[in-house]
């Protein structure tokens, strides 16, 4: 019998629709399919040209779907139209277009070898890039699409691989209404299987599946964790893991705050803090603290809650009833040991998982909601005296994912950016992501890298080929 899960809107807490749910035989079904499509070669044998135009229409496809995919993320995850609309939207598209000029570059090279293994021997010797084969993904909810099609599988994809994706049970809506279109631009049978379900039943028995060759993970470092252990107790598939993040976001006293405040702001706030590298510590020079707290603070109670669906709406709700637990969880957790809040800190409404943009000084770093991540729209603001005590409050943390700094000295901004212990800077901006730069995470922010030429060749294999062109003779073999 086919199990149901409903997924609900954060605004109204109304059930939007009924999802089958996928369980341990559904993943099992979904690994065969994928399996037999890729040693059919359906798609990894495919002509590079032919691959390359597929998701180049793919691109094309999220596009002309733009404003159905938006109202469907903005629906299941709670995010503005509007942003949907102008950020995971086109990014998602982009990602399938710069992804696709990667499928004509999977390509080896002539390699010149010596003779100290064999002596006298003549070799003629390359490298082969290839596929991995079939490529679990797991990914979250806070950007449903983005992240789960476009940072994960394009560049898979690209490479000539093929896919089981297991996406949030929380944000299932907008990667069904993908599978579709990616059917509509020609990508064949078997190539994608979305199969959505819990993560402690259908997500385990991907990660610890004995035919998945790799996973693709975007999600908690708790998870991650797990999910490690799973591979470590399996067949060790290859594994990228993209995990959470703590960013400290830095205004130097030289910075321009006219830029830097409202700049500072969105870093935390922009899509309901809810973003992995949310600049969600900052460190505030002394001699502007004062300014920089009033000016974020008033910023704070400018945003406008409400529902995704409101063109006025700047805020929508947070993604479910959990989140809206743990994030108000972490604001008591402050307050508990003593740090302030200048404005914010509630619930609002009686429907709907809305939380106030909150901000909290007298901070520091022992506290809870300053050591863990929150994924909610919270910051604590820190004062620091120079670039060395910045340098060690803003490294002072498990993780390594983002991080900013608002200045107008060039010799500052490069020094903070050679110190940051962080997969990504921003210098006087925040939250930017292009197809083509890396992104991924120092220290406990996991291993690897999405986007950008290393997301496309962490999903490939080299091989090392040696032809011996001499003749054969029996020698003795340096073996590795
Ligand atoms: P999560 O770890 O709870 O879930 C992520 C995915 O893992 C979901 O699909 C879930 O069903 C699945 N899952 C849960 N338990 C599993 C298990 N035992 N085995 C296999 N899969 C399992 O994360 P979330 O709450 O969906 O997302 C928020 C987190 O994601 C935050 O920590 C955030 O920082 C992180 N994130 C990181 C990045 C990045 O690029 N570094 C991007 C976005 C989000």
């Amino acid at each position: 019998m086919v199990k149901d899960f409903a997924t609900i809107d954060p605004a109204t807490e109304e059930k939007l629709a009924d999802i089958a749910q996928g369980g341990v035989e559904d993943i099992d079904r979904a690994v065969i399919a994928a399996r037999q499509a890729f040693e059919r070669g359906s798609w990894s044998s495919m002509t590079p040209s032919q691959r390359q135009r597929i998701l180049y229409r793919l691109g094309d496809l999220i596009l002309e779907n733009a404003d159905e995919l938006a109202w469907l993320e903005s629906l299941d995850n709670g995010k503005p139209v509007s942003v949907a609309r102008v950020a995971d939207i086109p990014l998602t598209a982009d990602l399938f277009h710069y992804m696709a000029g990667w499928v004509r570059t999977l390509e080896g090279s002539v390699v010149p070898v010596s003779d100290i293994a064999v002596p006298g021997a003549e070799f003629h010797a390359y490298t082969l890039r290839e596929p991995i084969g079939v490529v679990g993904l797991i990914t979250p909810w806070n950007y449903p699409l983005l992240i789960a099609a476009g940072w994960q599988m394009a560049a898979c994809l690209a490479a000539g691989n093929t896919v089981v994706l297991k996406p949030s049970e929380v944000t299932p809506l907008s990667i069904l209404r993908f599978g579709e279109l990616a059917l509509e631009a020609g990508i064949p049978e078997g190539v994608i299987n979305i199969v959505p379900g819990a993560g402690s039943d259908a997500g385990a028995r991907l990660s610890s599946h004995p035919d998945v060759d790799k996973i693709g993970f975007t999600g908690s470092t708790r998870t991650g964790r797990g999910i490690l252990k799973a591979i470590a107790d399996s067949n060790l598939k290859k594994v990228t893991l993209e995990l959470g993040g703590k960013s400290p976001d830095i205004i130097m006293d030289d910075a321009d705050l006219e830029v830097a405040i409202p700049g500072a702001a969105e870093g935390i706030f922009f899509n309901h803090g809810q973003c992995c590298c949310a600049g969600s510590r900052l460190y505030v020079q002394e001699k502007i603290f004062d300014r920089v707290v009033a000016g974020i603070s008033d910023y704070a109670k400018t945003i406008r809650l409400g529902s995704g669906q409101d063109a006025d709406t700047q805020m929508g709700p947070l993604v479910s009833k959990n989140q809206e637990n743990t994030v108000l969880g972490y604001i008591q957790s402050g307050l508990d040991e003593g740090a302030e809040i200048t404005t914010g800190g509630h619930k609002v409404g009686d429907k709907g998982f809305f939380v106030e943009p909150t901000v909290f000084v007298n901070t520091n770093s022992q506290m809870k909601m300053v050591r863990e991540e929150i994924f909610g729209p919270v910051l604590s603001i820190e004062r620091f005296s120079g670039l060395e005590d910045l340098v060690q409050k803003a490294n002072n943390t498990e993780f390594g994912l983002g991080s900013g700094i608002w200045t107008t000295d060039l010799s500052n901004a490069h020094k903070v950016a050679k110190a940051i212990r962080a997969g990504t800077v921003f210098i006087n901006c925040y939250n930017v992501f292009d197809a083509a730069m890396p992104f991924g995470g120092y220290k406990q922010s996991g291993w690897g890298r999405n986007r950008g030429k290393e997301a496309f060749e962490a999903y490939t294999e080299t091989k090392a080929v040696y032809v011996r062109l001499d003749g054969i003779h029996h020698t003795s073999f340096a073996c590795g």
